[in-house]
């Protein structure tokens, strides 16, 4: 096995472990009674078995590579500190990237030639549920930074209790959301995640374990939320939660006019107080483009009896625009959803006739992506490269947006078949002090290419997401991007616009080797 490294990668990792060790002053024969245990685990946590580095230098993207030296599989908060302490204090420090779920797209769980801290690890050691412990009393979760949202989603709901601001898809972390925003059709009432976290625990750059909170080291907290892992590992959140309902009524409305589509979507939204009962619960909206199924492997919706009818409206306008909202209900709120959902529906402009409901559990409709993943799996069809595009469009754009790229770039290209999400959000539900970046405006929509590609076609797919942002570069439209990859120092300054010198700022005091989350590629790029 040794000798299917090659030479200077086996040597550097297994230096990496004897400085460790070494550091932390033990000695072999290792002593069960040393009372730094926890350093002897660490050497031992740090693995350069060859699966594990290659299962370290890819992602859901399948685009980037990127090998690690060494992946720490961590039982515990202190293996990080200890491994993160090691690589500040050494004369060479050396990258190190906490690797969540893998389900970015660009390489930014990756550590070239460094270390990849895989936080699952410590899922699976804290298994039992010690790695979610929900207050009743108080209505919180505290979640390990290593824990998936769907699993947070199960120990909640054994005590009737759920978060309220989600992701469309829930096997991703904790950490991993918060270090982007978490956004979903929630988010217009609620804020992303990243708005409904109450306290952290968070290893810094310096390997120093802070609590924070919006009272207690509030810099390091909102540097953190949003912080694409630049600024220290979140190995506990305190999520608030609210008392979860049973079920939900689940509408999608089709529209052939854009205007009509957006209109609707922002007089929607425009109800979003927490306490509104009159507010919706959800809202999103998608394109319908392919000719082959309404459906895709998102979301199953539409009966099977209306697709042809759904087909030739997609064959008659190129693109159709899908309207999806829900409204949660209970035993209590049973008997007045369905009157509640028709006042809702009133005066809005869909085209009469193209209205599909759905009625179905809580569990069920915040996991509804997980059926097409398992289908996609059973096909070879899931670890396909992803050239995905998210995208911040100001709402005084959007019809730019949509002449230009949907009705051009895209209709032109003609490749497009995966999911394509468009629905907008009100920013004053995001926090500014945190590092997450939004347009300067008060609605914007969030747009998702969410593409799978084959193995040789990804770069045509690259080729039409460079296309849309010169296109958007060309015609002014001041967009963000979501889950953000640039490649030079330059573009990440224009992307976080009057954020840069905080975000520059926060860095130098957080993580001041520059050691975290190196591929996103923001202080290490040149
Ligand atoms: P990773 O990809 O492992 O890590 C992401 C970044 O966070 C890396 O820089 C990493 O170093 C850092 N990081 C990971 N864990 C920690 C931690 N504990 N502390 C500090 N930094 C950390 N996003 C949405 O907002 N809404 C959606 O609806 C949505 N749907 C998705 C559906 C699919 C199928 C996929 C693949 C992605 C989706 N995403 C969505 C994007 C997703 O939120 C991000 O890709 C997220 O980063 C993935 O989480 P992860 O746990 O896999 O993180």
């Amino acid at each position: 096995m040794v000798m299917s490294f090659q030479f200077p990668a086996y040597f550097t990792a297994i230096f990496i472990i004897t400085r460790v060790m070494s550091i932390m002053k033990i000695s072999k024969p290792l002593d069960v009674h040393h009372k730094d245990i926890r350093a002897v685990d660490l050497a031992t946590k740090l693995s350069v078995d060859p699966s594990a580095v290659e299962s370290a230098s890819r992602d859901f993207g399948g685009i980037v590579k990127a090998e690690p030296e060494a992946v720490l599989h961590p039982s515990a908060p202190q293996d990080i500190a200890a491994l993160i302490k090691f690589s500040y204090s050494n004369s060479v420090p050396f990258g190190i990237a906490a690797k969540g779920h893998g389900h970015s797209v660009r390489g930014q769980a990756m550590a070239e030639n460094g270390v990849v801290v895989d936080m699952r690890s410590m899922a699976n050691k804290r298994r039992n549920g010690t790695g979610i412990r929900v207050s009743i009393d108080r209505l919180y979760a505290d979640v390990g930074g290593e824990q998936l949202w769907i699993d947070v989603l199960n120990a909640t709901l054994e005590y009737g209790l759920a978060p309220v601001s989600w992701t469309d898809y829930l096997y991703l972390t904790v950490g991993g959301t918060l270090s982007n925003a978490g956004i979903s059709g929630q988010t217009f009432r609620y804020g992303p995640q990243i708005s409904n976290v109450l306290e952290m625990d968070v290893i810094t750059g310096k390997a120093d374990f802070l609590t924070c909170s919006p009272r207690m080291n509030s810099e390091l907290f909102y540097a953190v939320l949003g912080g694409l892992g630049q600024f220290g590992i979140i190995t506990r959140a305190r999520i608030p939660l609210q008392p979860a309902p049973k079920r939900v009524k689940w509408v999608r409305l089709l529209y052939d006019d854009f205007s009509s589509f957006t209109k609707d979507q922002e007089l929607l939204i425009s109800k979003n107080g927490r306490k509104d009962k009159s507010a919706l619960d959800y809202l999103e909206g998608s394109l319908l483009m392919d000719q082959g199924s309404p459906d895709n492997w998102r979301s199953s919706f539409f009966p099977n009896k209306d697709h042809p009818k759904i087909i030739s409206l997609i064959t008659k306008h190129g693109i159709i625009y899908c309207l999806e909202i829900v409204k949660h209900y209970d035993d209590r709120t049973k008997h007045t959803v369905d009157k509640e959902m028709e006042q809702v529906l009133q005066g809005l402009n869909y085209m009469p006739g193209f209205i599909f409901g759905k009625d179905v559990g809580y569990e069920e409709f915040l996991n509804r992506v997980r059926s097409g993943e398992l289908k996609l799996k059973s096909q070879g069809l899931w670890d396909v490269p992803h050239p995905w595009l998210n995208l911040f469009i100001p709402k005084s754009q959007i019809s730019d947006f949509n002449n230009g790229v949907f009705r051009g770039i895209v209709l032109e290209r003609n490749i497009t078949t995966g999911p394509v999400l468009v629905y907008p959000m009100n920013s004053q539900k995001w926090d500014d002090r945190m590092s997450a970046v939004i347009p300067d405006e008060e609605i914007f929509y969030t747009v998702g290419f969410l593409h799978s590609s084959g193995f040789d076609t990804w770069k045509a797919f690259e080729d039409q997401n460079k296309d849309i942002m010169r296109f958007c570069n060309k015609t002014g439209i001041m967009l963000k991007q979501y889950l953000p990859h640039y490649s030079t120092k330059e573009e990440w300054v224009h992307h976080f616009g009057s954020k840069w010198k905080v975000f520059q700022h926060r860095k130098y005091q957080f993580d001041p080797r520059m050691l975290l989350s190196p591929g996103q590629r923001i202080f290490n790029n040149n």
